[in-house]
Parts: structure tokens; C-alpha cells; sequence
């Protein structure tokens, strides 16, 4: 085997096949398995550059990076200077729990994004012991064979030994967007440029059309693509809107408080305060009130919100989509696999004027064909019916010796066809070795059709199938029993009527149709599809989804849209929007509630902008009118989910809000455009999805409305001592361990609190309106008021009483602490009392036990009690400091209970 700088520089574009096989020890039927895993070993994996990992070290450096760490590292070093053993000793230890508690959100925050990368890492479909097989592409080796079709993001250099009309957009290479044609043959010349290697295909590069199969000759950084390119981004992890407003008002916030901590050290030091002390108190006190760790905890709990989504089947591609999720108040979903199962089952034949029953259930080719009430064999219509539908496929039925079951490889559609042939003893491998296939015309969702032609023992001859309507007008005969005769007008009519009762039962119809001596090749090609035969209907059905009906009844009570995209029959779709709750129309009316694509075209962007809003299924729609759809909605102020798999979505994939990409069938294009993907293709999991997005949000919305009240608090508190002619209520070393110990611990266990109960029957939320709602500021306000008012009362009062100033000092350490414990619960819900479900987050329960038992140690052990610069409480002292840290809760009660009634005015 040549080096891989040998195989870079190797003129492979110039070999014959045979050759290129010859040279990489391989042959049609790819690698064993053994000999790829040595390969492997060998020549390393398929990726561009090693992503750069974070290593936990560099991260836990990374921390004392933090300038108010490093402020802080100093104030300790000048505390020892100075003498102040102790508390130079304590602000360390202060410092070093914020640096691990950061640490740790950070790491695991960090790995999150990895697994995220892992999983979205693109996949290949691959050749091994000559069975196809999903790999991740990173596992690819010189000399294995890869299958390429339409969607796919080419997962290596391949020298192509198969290409069925492939064609390839190379825009990433050589800058060109026209898709390049490819064939097989070998070309002269070694310095033929990159873009006129049609025989070749690269990686990095775009199937926009057909398919192929090729020798790998290059991997990872030895392609082509990987000598010019860096690392092409799976996830995206960007600044979400969210936290660019939270470090434009992180940075007011910081500043504004950095002017009144100036303004108190100022006074205390013109009141004859020692420097020392007045120095490491303006630093304890701007770590206080400088929210800077705010975007910090955002981005964990994206992150790690992101993790939650994936356990419920939502892989996020770029982070803003988790804080978009809970904003959105559109989802157009596709009908076939989201909305249904995509188990498609052919149930019902129209062949030569007859109705033919199929029974029998999944893929197991098992059942019979029944005629008026009673099983008889298929007639010799049902059997070229069935022939030419299974010729016109390329899904393959296979027995799964492992799973015990029979399975479909490729469109399900094209599944149940070979299914229901199988059941006729139709097979396809000896069906496509008798009439081996010479071209095709592979199915869009724009032509709804597909066609190919074939050499058989009485000459070629041309199968199709596709939607009735587009399968009918190309037409001119239809087969009967026992000869041909012309379709006339009427019979179109007819049949196409036939065809719209089998919908009306939420059967998808396919027609088939032949046409024998059609040329093969070349400019006959569309000649291939006009005077066919009409071979007859087939009516197949797909359940829908258990889970449908009631995610669409959730969106209903949350105030989310559901509209179906799709590209069935109007009437199909309606009878599957029906049956999963969409719409409740009449299957007798005609096709108001249902808009068509054709439809649509005739409609102009502001008619279409009102009609958007009142339809709720789209049929027969193309995904060019599936973007306009996502347009006029986001012109109606919606935010717009949508889903879609094909390469042609795309452009409604971006322009979406959220595009959601299809995990298991969609293409590698269609997922690399989302900014969502749904590992199970399944409608309930991208409800699941939003109901996460909605509890992460508000999850940040409750640990904000804590920190910023005890910033508050504390920073009144401090001023309005200093203005009042008081001494300091709290030492440096009380303000930090209050903000950087008893603050953490609730404020994450806040980020994983449970959602309320009501989440998805609340509205959606309005994206403008950001983080500071009114109850949000309202509720932070009131608390941080509170709590000042409380402390300052308590401190005058105790200093009045004639008591000690650390005893005084003590008392409102330990209020303001119990203050914020009570505040932690009551923020659980910025609307809801907080005796709804007091105790439920098991989370925040044990962080304030965890921090009332250290409270204790801090005024119980000698040596604590001396740091902390506090005394011994007796046990009314602590009833006191309950009860009056207790008030919080009436108060901040009373103030959602204002906010409730609309006191402050109706919130928008
Ligand atoms: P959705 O957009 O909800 O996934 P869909 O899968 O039904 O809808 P398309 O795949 O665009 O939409 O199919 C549109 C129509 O094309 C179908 O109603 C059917 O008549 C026809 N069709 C679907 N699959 C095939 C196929 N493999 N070969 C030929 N015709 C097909």
C-alpha cells in the first residue's frame, strides 16, 4: 500500500478502476472488517485536525485568569504582608472554593459540547464484508468503499467506480456552485485541476443529484479539502442574543455599583477608617455586587441544557436554538415519519377496474391479496403492477438474522412496495437481475416521480411510479385484465377520483405506470415518461404516531401552532390532520382548511401573509414554498420552527427560527442547515424539546432574580450604613464568603430546578421581551429592598441596645444569610407561591442544609469564629433571626400576588 503522501500526489483520476482497486488491496466489495481496523490503526482517522480539546488543567487555569480572582489573590498576599495571618488565610480559601465551584460548572459544561460534537459528527454509509454499513466517517479508510446518494456530504476522496446521474457541488474546493456531472471513466493527464476530476469526488463536497459508489483513496487531513481547510464546525457554539444583552447589562450593572463601592470607601475613609481595612472591604464589596459571573452560569446552563435536550432526542447544533426553543410560537412539521410512523404498509390495489385488499402487517412479507371479500391469487395485472412498481425502486427488503426480523433498507414508500410484491412472490434481486436497470430519473419531491428504464428479454422498457395526478396525465393507455386500451378523459377522471376516496381514509396513493420499447439514454430519456400505460393505484397506509395527537394537544394549551408541510395528497394529509387533532374539518368539504402548493403559488406575499395564519395544512407543497411559508409567518412575527430532511430544504431550514433536521432520515445537508436535529424523527420530541427550552430559560430568569436581589441587598445595605454615619455592618471576609460560598451552592441547584407544572399551558414567551420582565425586576427589586431594610433595622437596633460591634455584626451576617436561603425558595417561581411545591427541588434542599451546617461551624468552632470575626449566638437570637429573615416570604408573596392581579398593569 503507497504512504498517504504517496496516495495524495497518486494520479488516481487517470487509473482504471480495476487498477485503483488493484493498487488499494480492495475490491467491489470493500474492506473486511479486520483489515479497515488495522487500516485504521495505521493510517489514523478520517478528520480534519484533532478538535482542540480543552484539557481540565487549561481550564482550571483559566480560572485564575478572572481579574476579580486575581484582585483577590492580591488583597490576600497584602493581608499576610500586613500581618492579617488570619484573614488572608480565609480569603484564600474563600477564593479557591469559587475557583472549584467554577471549575466544575465550566468542565462539565465543556464536555457537554463534546459529546455534542461526537454525536453530530457526520456519518457514512460504507462497504465491509460487502455489507452496507453506518460508520462515523472518521472511520474511514484508504481502500473502503462508501456509497454516496443525494444529500450527502462526500465523507472522503473517492475515485468513483459507480455514478447513476451523480452530480456533485464542489463550491467548498473550488469556489464553483454549479454542481459538477461525474462519471466513472478514466481521464488523461496527472495535472488535470480538481474541478475537472469528474471522476472523482472529494471530501467536503455536496451530492445534489443521483448517486454513486467509490474507492476512498484519501482521509483526513490528505485530502484535498484538508490541505486548504480548517476544521469545518459540527456544532456552532456562538453568543447566544441572550448572553450578549446579559454582558451589555452585566457591564451597566458593574459600573454603577463600582461607583457607590468608591463613594462608601470614599466616606469611610474620610471618617478615619483605617486604609487596610477600608482597601479590602471595597474589594469584598465590589466582588459582591459585580454580577460578573452572570454570563458565565448563562452559559453553563445552556450547555448543559443542551445536555438535558439530547437525553429527549433534540441534538443542538448551535446554542442560541436552546434559548429560541422556548420562544416559539410556529412549528411546521413534516407529515411522513414526524407526524407518522413512516411504516408503510401497501393495503389496497386498483388494478384493471378491480379493488384488491393486501393484508398483512409491517415488513414481514407474509399476507394475501383478497378480492370481494375473498383471498384468490393475484391476477396477472396485480403481478405487472407489482414488477414494474418494485423495478422503480431502490429500497431493499432484507431478513435481519440479529434483530429476528424483516427490515427495509431506503424509502419506506418503496418498502411496503416491495413488501406487497414479496407477498406475490415477487422478488427484487431476481427481478433486477432479469431486467437489469439501465438509467433512471431519481424521485424529487418536486417531480413526485420516479422512473427507470430497462433492458428485458422483449426489449427496453420504461417503469414508473409517483403521485396519481402527475403519474395520470403522462397516460395514454391503461392496461385491463387481459389487453391494453386508451384512457380517455373520463377514465382519468375516474381514476383520479378513485384515488381521492383511498386518500380520504389517510391512504398515500401512488399510481403505476409502464411503457414498453421505451429507448434508453440520452435525449430519449424524457420520452421514458410521456405515453405510458397505466398500470393502477396503490393505496398505502401510514399510521400516525401514538404520541401526535397528544404533543398536538399540548402545543394547543401552549400556545404553539402546529402546521403540517407536506408533500401528500391534500386529502391524505387532511385525514392524517384530523386523526392526530390538527384540524377538525368535514372529509366532505372541500379543501378549505387545506392549502395546496399550486395554490399558494397563485397567491401573493401579503395575501399570503393572512392566509398563513388561518391554514394549518399545506399540501403538495415543494420545499420552495415550504421557505415562503417560514417567511410570511416570520413576517407575522412568529418565531418558526420547521422541520425538513431534503437537500432542497435547506434554505427553510436556515431561514427558520429553529430548523429542526431529521436524525435518521434526513441528508447531511439538511442537518448541517438546522440548528436542531432530532435523533428519533419523532413530532413529541420536538414539543419535548420546546418544554426544555421554556424550564432552561426560566431556570436562568430564577437564579438571576436570586443574585442580583442579594447584590442589592447587600450593597444598600452598605451604603445606607455609611450614609447613616453607621459603622461597616459586614467585614470584607462576611461579604465574600456570602457571595462567593452561600450564593454558589443555591444558585446552580436554581439552574436544575424542576419546571412548573404549567410550563406548557403558559403562552409562548415573547422574544423581545428578554430576561428583565417585570415580575423578574419587580420581584429582585422587592427582595433586595427587603432584605437591606431588615439588616440595616437589625443592625441600628443592636448597636442601639448598647451590644458589641462583631456581636451587631454577627447578627446581620447571619440574617443575611438565612434572608437568602428564604429568598432561593420564593425564586423558584416568579409567578407562583412559593408554597405550591415548596420543597420539590431536592437540589436546593440539600445545598441549604450543606450551607446551614457550615453557618453553624462558622459560629460554633474557635477557629472559624475568629476568621469570620463573629460570636456565639444564643438560641433566642436565632429564633429572632429566623422569624425576621422569615418576612421575606410574605413579602415577596404579596408582590406576586400584585403582579398577579395586573396591579402593575397587564404584562405584554
Ligand atoms: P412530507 O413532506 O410530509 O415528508 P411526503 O414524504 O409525503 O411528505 P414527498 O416525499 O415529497 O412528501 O412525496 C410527495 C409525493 O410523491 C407523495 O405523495 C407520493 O405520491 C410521491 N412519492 C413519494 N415517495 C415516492 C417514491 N419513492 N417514488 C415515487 N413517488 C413517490
Amino acid at each position: 500500500m503507497p504512504s498517504p503522501e504517496k496516495r495524495r500526489d497518486e494520479a488516481w483520476h487517470t487509473l482504471p478502476v480495476e487498477a485503483v482497486y488493484e493498487r488499494l488491496h480492495t475490491g467491489r466489495d470493500g474492506l473486511t472488517e479486520a483489515e479497515a481496523t488495522g487500516r485504521l490503526a495505521r493510517w489514523g482517522p478520517n478528520e480534519l485536525q484533532a478538535t482542540r480539546r480543552r484539557t481540565a488543567w487549561s481550564l482550571l487555569l483559566a480560572q485564575f485568569k478572572d481579574l476579580l480572582i486575581l484582585i483577590l489573590i492580591g488583597a490576600t498576599v497584602l493581608s499576610l504582608f500586613l500581618g492579617h495571618g488570619i484573614e488572608a488565610v480565609v480569603i484564600l480559601v474563600i477564593v479557591l472554593f469559587a475557583v472549584l465551584l467554577g471549575f466544575v460548572q465550566e468542565y462539565r459544561a465543556e464536555r457537554a459540547i463534546e459529546a455534542l460534537r461526537r454525536m453530530a459528527a457526520p456519518t457514512a454509509t460504507v462497504l465491509r464484508n460487502g455489507r452496507e454499513v453506518h460508520l462515523p466517517a472518521s472511520r474511514l479508510v484508504p481502500g473502503d468503499v462508501v456509497l454516496l446518494q443525494t444529500g450527502n456530504r462526500v465523507p472522503a476522496d473517492v475515485r468513483l467506480t459507480e455514478a447513476v446521474n451523480l452530480q456533485v457541488e464542489e463550491a467548498v474546493l473550488t469556489g464553483e456552485s454549479v454542481p459538477v456531472p461525474k462519471h466513472t471513466e478514466p481521464l488523461t493527464g496527472a495535472s488535470v485541476p480538481v474541478g475537472d476530476r469528474v471522476n472523482m469526488a472529494f471530501a467536503g463536497t455536496t451530492v445534489t443529484y443521483g448517486r454513486g459508489r467509490g474507492v476512498v483513496v484519501a482521509t483526513g487531513m490528505h485530502t484535498a479539502f484538508g490541505q486548504i481547510a480548517t476544521m469545518l464546525e459540527t456544532v456552532e457554539v456562538s453568543r447566544t442574543p441572550l448572553q450578549q444583552n446579559l454582558d451589555r447589562i452585566g457591564r451597566v450593572l458593574a459600573g454603577a455599583a463600582l461607583v457607590v463601592v468608591v463613594l462608601i470607601v470614599a466616606l469611610g475613609l474620610l471618617r478615619g477608617q483605617p486604609f487596610l481595612e477600608m482597601f479590602l472591604f471595597g474589594i469584598a464589596l465590589a466582588v459582591a455586587v459585580v454580577p460578573e459571573a452572570l454570563p458565565a452560569v448563562v452559559t453553563i446552563s445552556l450547555a448543559l441544557g443542551v445536555r438535558r435536550l439530547l437525553r429527549r432526542n433534540a441534538l443542538i447544533r448551535r446554542l442560541p436554538a436552546v434559548e429560541t426553543l422556548g420562544s416559539t410560537s410556529v412549528i411546521c412539521s413534516d407529515k411522513t415519519g414526524t407526524l407518522t410512523r413512516d411504516e408503510m404498509t401497501a393495503r389496497v390495489l386498483v388494478v384493471a377496474g378491480q379493488t384488491w385488499q393486501v393484508t398483512g402487517a409491517g415488513y414481514t412479507p407474509e399476507g394475501d391479496f383478497v378480492r370481494d371479500g375473498t383471498p384468490a391469487p393475484p391476477s396477472e395485472a396485480v403481478r405487472l403492477l407489482l414488477r414494474t412498481a418494485v423495478l422503480a425502486s431502490d429500497a431493499h427488503l432484507r431478513f435481519d438474522e440479529e434483530h429476528k426480523a424483516w427490515e427495509i433498507q431506503g424509502d419506506p414508500t418503496e418498502g411496503a412496495l416491495l413488501v406487497a410484491a414479496a407477498k406475490a412472490g415477487l422478488e427484487k434481486e431476481a427481478l433486477d437481475e432479469r431486467y437489469p436497470r439501465l438509467d433512471e430519473i431519481p424521485f424529487s419531491s418536486e417531480t413526485k416521480r420516479m422512473t427507470t428504464l430497462h433492458e428485458g428479454p422483449e426489449g427496453p422498457f420504461a417503469c414508473a411510479k409517483g403521485a396519481p395526478e402527475v403519474i395520470l396525465p403522462a397516460c395514454t393507455h391503461q392496461r385491463m385484465e387481459h389487453d391494453i386500451r386508451p384512457l380517455t378523459a373520463d377514465d382519468r377522471d375516474r381514476l383520479l377520483e378513485t384515488a381521492r376516496h383511498l386518500a380520504e381514509e389517510a391512504l398515500r396513493v401512488l399510481a403505476v405506470a409502464f411503457k414498453p420499447g421505451a429507448r434508453a439514454n440520452g435525449t430519449g430519456r424524457e420520452d421514458a415518461e410521456t405515453d405510458m400505460t397505466f398500470l393502477g393505484l396503490v393505496g398505502l397506509i401510514d399510521p400516525p404516531r401514538p404520541e401526535a395527537a397528544p404533543a398536538v394537544a399540548t402545543c394547543r394549551s401552549a400556545g404553539i401552532t402546529v402546521k403540517m408541510i407536506t408533500g401528500d395528497h391534500p386529502v391524505t394529509a387532511r385525514a392524517v390532520a384530523r386523526e392526530i387533532g390538527l384540524t377538525t374539518g368535514d372529509p366532505a368539504c372541500t379543501c378549505q382548511d387545506v392549502l395546496t402548493g399550486a395554490e399558494l403559488e397563485q397567491l401573493d406575499e401579503a395575501s399570503l401573509c393572512r392566509v398563513v395564519e388561518q391554514t394549518n395544512v399545506f399540501a403538495r407543497v415543494s420545499p420552495a414554498h415550504k421557505l415562503r411559508i417560514v417567511s410570511a409567518l416570520q413576517a407575522r412575527e412568529h418565531v418558526v420552527a420547521v422541520t425538513g430532511d431534503g437537500v432542497n430544504d435547506a434554505p427553510a431550514l436556515k431561514k427558520a427560527d429553529i430548523g429542526i433536521a431529521m436524525g435518521r432520515t434526513g441528508t447531511d445537508v439538511s442537518k448541517e442547515a438546522a440548528a436542531m436535529t432530532l435523533l428519533d424523527d419523532n413530532f413529541a420530541s420536538i414539543v419535548a424539546a420546546i418544554e426544555e427550552g421554556r424550564g432552561i430559560f426560566e431556570n436562568i430568569k430564577k437564579y438571576l432574580m436570586y443574585l442580583l436581589s442579594s447584590n442589592t441587598g447587600e450593597i444598600l445595605l452598605m451604603a445606607g450604613a455609611t450614609l447613616a454615619g453607621l459603622p461597616l455592618p459586614l467585614s470584607a471576609v462576611q461579604i465574600l464568603y456570602v457571595n462567593l460560598a452561600t450564593d454558589g451552592l443555591p444558585a446552580l441547584a436554581l439552574s436544575v430546578d424542576p419546571p412548573e407544572p404549567d410550563l406548557m399551558r403558559r403562552p409562548p414567551r415573547n422574544p423581545k421581551a428578554g430576561l428583565f420582565t417585570r415580575p423578574v425586576v419587580l420581584l429582585t427589586l422587592v427582595g433586595g429592598i427587603w432584605s437591606a431594610l431588615i439588616n440595616l433595622g437589625l443592625f441600628t437596633w443592636a448597636l442601639h441596645r448598647g451590644l458589641a460591634l462583631p456581636h451587631a455584626m454577627t447578627l446581620t451576617f447571619v440574617s443575611l444569610v438565612l434572608i437568602q436561603f428564604f429568598k432561593a425558595y420564593n425564586y423558584r417561581s416568579d409567578r407562583h407561591s412559593v408554597f405550591r411545591r415548596p420543597f420539590a427541588n431536592r437540589w436546593l434542599n440539600l445545598a441549604i442544609l450543606w450551607e446551614l451546617g457550615l453557618l453553624y461551624l462558622i459560629l460554633r468552632v474557635p477557629v472559624l469564629e475568629e476568621a469570620f470575626g463573629t460570636v456565639n449566638l444564643s438560641l433566642t437570637e436565632w429564633g429572632l433571626l429566623l422569624a425576621l429573615a422569615a418576612t421575606v416570604v410574605p413579602v415577596l408573596e404579596l408582590a406576586k400576588w400584585f403582579e398577579r392581579r395586573g396591579f402593575f398593569g397587564k404584562l405584554t
